[in-house]
């Protein structure tokens, strides 16, 4: 047990930021608390894999409990955090307040739907493990109902699938689609050819995987072609309704949409009382401290901070774990007497994957395409997995799915019915006339 006077830390968020600051203080004498409204970690970088039922859940994820087993000074508790008294160093769940010496706050993002709340319920995005198993409930209860209308002799829907933004999350969601309706499924209907679902990714801007280097952003929309996808860059949406998605004019009828275009930085950030930028991001001071509270650090992508070159660093998992180890360090080394050095971010390079041996990766001035780029891209995430039953479970999966094209966690849980899905017409009612069905090429807003 800490004495009276173990400093306490208290960390909110297990992701990877929260989680590199716990395990960096873990052997060492200070009392941490990690305060997460989950119970265990999630690794978000293969949530797609879930999404689309190549993983289950429990593959991806840890308990936070389980992850410090053994270290009897780490504290976890399943607790919403609300606000904060930074006068008081006082942490405010719904039930109490927890005092801190220390505080990190690394509570992440969530989607950002750019002021149209109201279009989650129809285009759900991906950021937990619910999300996940949202998506692919939609995702596969499609074909379901498809193969049911069709057998039924009555006019079919068609099965669009719509992604709304090309970055990362959503080139991997709309190549994996393209994998399973063209090799996963594709001859297990009887009714219906999973393999003639149109997957359309559409993007506001002028090309896929913005943040990448225009020729890796060409690469990637050139694979994106060759599983399948049929990409729009310059289309911005303009309204999603129940089954259906609009481009100024043009609407087009999906009955599984995806959100993949923006996030915004927790609204814990705001509660700090200290500036925070246009995405809520809060400006954290070079040593990821907030200003006027050295105790208080913030990392992550709730925070906001500039390299030495001035661009500002990116919402990736890498960045929050350099973040998380280095104030992990700060506070190990203030505790010894030593001064704060500031925080300098290692960018070793990004990867994205797009489908099966398809993937682009930069690391400095080398830029790698295909097969090459795929497996460095597999081999970084078995790595830095949470967990060594993870990390071989997720091996093996892989590798039979490579065989043999199957993915093992095809469930549907839950609801059967799809928002705007049009159900049971007789056999004599034609189809419902819809809109043309090309999207336009240029903005449309
Ligand atoms: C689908 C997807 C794919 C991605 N792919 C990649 C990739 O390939 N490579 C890459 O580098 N990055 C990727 N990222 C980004 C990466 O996951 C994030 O940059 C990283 O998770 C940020 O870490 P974090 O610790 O700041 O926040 P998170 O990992 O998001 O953790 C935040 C934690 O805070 C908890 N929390 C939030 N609010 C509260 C509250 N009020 N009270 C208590 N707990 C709270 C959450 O439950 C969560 O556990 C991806 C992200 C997503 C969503």
């Amino acid at each position: 047990m800490a004495s009276k006077s173990t400093p306490r830390v208290v960390i909110v968020g297990a992701g990877f930021g929260g989680l590199n600051v716990a395990r960096g203080l873990a052997r060492h004498s200070v009392q941490i608390t990690i305060v997460d409204q989950k119970n265990h970690h999630t690794f978000q970088p293969l949530l797609y894999q879930v999404a689309t039922a190549g993983l289950s859940p429990g593959e991806i994820a840890a308990p936070i409990r389980s992850v410090f087993r053994n270290d009897p000074n780490v504290i976890s508790l399943l607790e919403e955090v609300r606000d904060f008294d930074l006068d008081r160093r006082l942490v405010r769940t719904a039930e109490q307040d927890i005092a801190y010496d220390y505080l990190v706050v690394a509570a992440g993002a969530t989607h950002a739907y750019f002021g149209h709340d109201e279009w989650e319920p129809y285009a759900p995005g991906l950021k937990t493990i619910e999300d996940a198993l949202e998506i692919r409930r939609r995702v596969l209860l499609a074909f379901e109902l498809a193969e049911r209308q069709s057998l039924s002799g009555v006019a079919t829907e068609e099965l669009n699938f719509v992604v709304v933004g090309a970055g990362p999350t959503g080139v991997e969601l709309a190549g994996t689609l393209a994998e399973i309706t063209r090799h996963v499924l594709a001859h297990e209907f009887r009714s219906i050819d999973p393999s003639r679902a149109r997957i359309l990714l559409l993007e506001g801007g002028p090309r896929v995987l913005p943040a990448y280097p225009e020729d890796l952003s060409r690469s990637a929309e050139q694979q994106l072609h060759q599983l399948g996808v049929e990409v729009r860059t310059q289309t911005m949406v303009t309204q999603i309704e129940p089954g259906a998605v609009r481009a100024g004019e043009t609407r087009m009828v999906a009955p599984v949409i995806l959100w993949a275009a923006g996030v915004a930085a927790s609204p814990l950030g705001k509660k700090l009382g200290v500036p925070c930028d246009r995405a809520g991001r809060v400006f954290v001071q070079p040593d990821l401290s907030i200003p006027g509270h050295p105790e208080v650090f913030v990392i992550g992508d709730l925070a906001s901070l500039k390299d030495h070159d001035g661009k500002q660093l990116p919402g990736l998992a890498p960045v929050a774990m350099q973040e998380g180890k280095y104030v992990a360090q700060l506070i190990r080394r203030e505790l010894a007497g030593q001064p704060r050095e500031d925080f300098r971010y290692w960018d070793k390079g990004s990867l994205a994957t797009i489908g099966r041996s398809a993937a682009v990766a930069q690391f400095g001035k080398l830029h790698i395409s295909g097969f090459i780029a795929w497996l460095a891209w597999l081999f970084v995430h078995i790595f830095f997995l949470i967990g060594f039953r993870n990390r071989v479970l997720v091996f093996i999966q892989w590798a039979w799915s490579y065989l043999t094209y199957e993915r093992g966690a095809r469930l549907i849980t839950g609801d059967t019915t799809l928002p705007g899905w049009r159900g049971m017409y007789p056999a004599e009612t034609p189809v419902p006339p819809r809109a043309e069905e090309k999207l336009p090429t240029k903005a449309a807003s």
